[in-house]
């Protein structure tokens, strides 16, 4: 069971990230901006695109890992944050710290990756 002491640590880590993520995000639009500006020669331009490519599945990652933080406060809020969706089990301390938005235990992790490599075969 996650206690309160933990649930707090883990909402404000997760607050945290939360912000400088959405402050990146907020930065990488003024970034474009900006540059759009700086760099009229069409060559330049090409490098520019092929950055903006970048810098959108940059921002694609970005905004999938928005989404699991949400969630994760969400589920830090009604109760079933540290439990596994698969087994019900509680996921150790340990791998939260080192993935705050897992939603599996690390047996139940080990399976659904073992299985989706089944899968690639
Ligand atoms: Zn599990």
């Amino acid at each position: 069971m996650v206690t309160d002491k933990k649930k707090e640590y883990f909402k404000d880590f997760l607050n945290e990230r939360l912000d400088t993520l959405l402050n990146e995000a907020n930065k990488t639009v003024t970034g474009m901006v900006d540059q759009g500006d700086n760099f009229p020669d069409p060559t330049d331009r090409a490098s520019l695109e092929s950055d903006r490519n970048f810098t959108l599945r940059i921002r694609d990652r970005e905004r999938k890992l928005i989404v699991k933080i949400k969630e994760a406060l969400e589920r830090i809020d009604n109760g079933t944050y540290g439990i596994c969706d698969e087994c019900g089990e509680d996921i150790s301390e340990q791998r939260l710290k080192a993935r705050p938005v897992t939603t599996l235990c690390i047996d139940c992790k080990k399976k659904q990756e073992s299985e989706e490599k089944l899968k690639g075969l």
